[in-house]
């Protein structure tokens, strides 16, 4: 493929700071075994061989030994002629060697720099080239795995044969513009609204698996609906477990944590206690409380907690019927130890019910499984695609118009504009149809060195 801007040398520290034995740098650009002779020393190189050698300054002194690696283009993570320098590591031998390849004429590299320019050389598709970031914050293992999956290329490989479906279909459709006195008969006759029925659901199944990988992502929102004292605080804490602090985050009200955060085995849960909810006079508190109640409206769930011995009483009740209708209910019975309870599953109202005990933690696994699952989530799920709110939100676009093909489609001209909608929207995933500003916004959130 033909390059598309300036291909200036970079280079960046491509290991995390001050971690790990190793450091590595890495160098993209053209015709780079100058470059990597002025390095060593003039040793041959041979690409892709570990050259063991001292990184040498310009006076021929040794700045650190270590391996050097030659990938030449196009063979390389971007493309271009690659090398990467491994050192020992410590934060000022490499930023010594850092400056050392600023003086052979490389310039440090922006942020995401390495990936936009794989991507610039197809040597990735956007979703993938994100996917090395998420790779990099993966908050858990399966977060990782998801993002490993996406920089394979599985989530771009099931977008791409969605496309290709449409535009199969799109060629279809737009020949018979040119036929208006047969189109409808010519349609039915090649089974287009069945060929249209086949993507839909397709796409259904593509945008649940995504919307595991957002899950992980984004995390859930849940709504905590309890009268004081069943242990609301006790709960989160045992949800959290012992490394991961509840972080608290007031807003607009005085006295009581409205929102919290925690981590359930690598998902975030973003949580808003209703008991902050409460009547009030206070102007400041009431826009705190109006925005609180709009958060509701986009909860997942609903948590809501019951101490054993009170079991429901009225004052729960009309909370939850200030609830979203619909909102799925998990009840949760606290304190099991002070009934003689046991921790189980059970249903209350037709509503998933888990008995269990905040303090001696009883039952707290039997919820975590039960959350992860009803938010869509199963732990360790192969065949998760890390996706970002911006693929669920082009996934949903494309739905919109398949809908809106499917009604339509006996008026050709919306039918296929509909399909055409369609297909950019979801080509947006993989950045065929992004512009530079995208892109920019996009990689210039990656680390430095990736
Ligand atoms: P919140 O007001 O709903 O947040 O309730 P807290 O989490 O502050 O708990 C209120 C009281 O109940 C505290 O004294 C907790 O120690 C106690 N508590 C919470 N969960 C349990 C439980 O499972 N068993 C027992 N015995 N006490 C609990
Ligand atoms: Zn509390």
């Amino acid at each position: 493929s033909s390059i598309r801007y300036t291909p200036a040398t970079i280079c960046a520290i491509a290991t995390a700071t001050g971690r790990g034995g190793v450091g590595v740098i890495r160098v993209s650009g053209r015709d780079l075994l100058p470059f990597a002779a002025a390095l060593s020393g003039g040793k041959t190189i041979t690409p892709r061989y570990a050259l063991y050698t001292d990184f040498l300054a310009a006076d021929g002194s040794a700045i650190d030994n270590g391996l050097l690696l030659y990938f030449p283009a196009p063979h390389s993570f971007t493309g271009e002629d690659v090398l990467e320098l491994q050192g020992h590591g410590g934060p000022v031998v490499m930023r010594m060697l850092l400056s050392r390849c600023v003086e052979l004429g490389a310039r440090l590299a922006e942020p995401g720099e390495f990936s936009r320019r794989a991507f610039l050389n197809d040597k990735m598709d956007l979703a993938q080239a994100e996917s090395v970031a998420d790779l990099i914050d993966a908050a858990s293992e399966s977060a990782a795995k998801g993002a490993l999956k996406s920089l394979k290329g599985a989530f771009s490989d099931e977008v791409h044969a969605l496309v290709d479906g449409l535009i199969t279909l799109r060629m279809l459709v737009e020949a018979t513009l040119d036929f208006p006195e047969e189109d409808i008969d010519f349609l039915k006759a090649a089974d287009a609204t069945g060929k249209l029925e086949q993507l839909r659901q397709r796409l259904e199944k593509v945008r649940a698996t995504a919307r595991q990988g957002a899950i992980l992502r984004e995390g859930m929102h849940v709504v905590l609906v309890g009268q004081p004292n069943v242990g609301k605080s006790s709960l989160l804490n045992a949800l959290a477990g012992d490394d991961v602090a509840i972080v608290t985050d007031i807003a607009g009200t005085t006295r009581d944590t409205v929102r919290e955060e925690i981590l359930l085995d690598g998902v975030p849960m973003h949580i808003i206690d209703t008991a902050g909810l409460r009547e009030t006079e206070d102007v400041v508190e009431l826009i705190g409380i109006e925005r609180t109640w709009q958060a509701v409206e986009r909860a997942d769930l609903a948590l809501v907690l019951v101490d054993s011995q009170e079991g429901v009483d009225e004052g729960l009740e009309r909370i939850l019927a200030r609830l979203p209708t619909g909102l799925p209910l998990v009840f949760v019975f606290n304190k099991i130890d002070l009934t003689d309870g046991q921790p189980e599953q059970d249903t209350h109202n037709g509503h998933p019910s888990v008995y269990l005990s905040a303090k001696t933690q009883a039952g707290v696994d039997l919820l975590k499984a039960r959350l992860l699952q009803m938010v869509g989530f199963s732990a360790g799920a192969e065949g998760v695609y890390l996706a970002r709110a911006r693929h669920m939100d082009a996934i949903g676009r494309a739905a919109e118009h398949l809908t809106l093909a499917a009604t339509g489609w006996q008026q050709i001209e919306i039918f296929a504009e509909e399909l055409r909608l369609a297909q950019n929207a979801l080509s947006e995933i993989t950045g065929e149809f992004s512009s530079d500003d995208l892109l920019g916004v996009i990689f210039s959130r990656f680390c430095i060195g990736k």
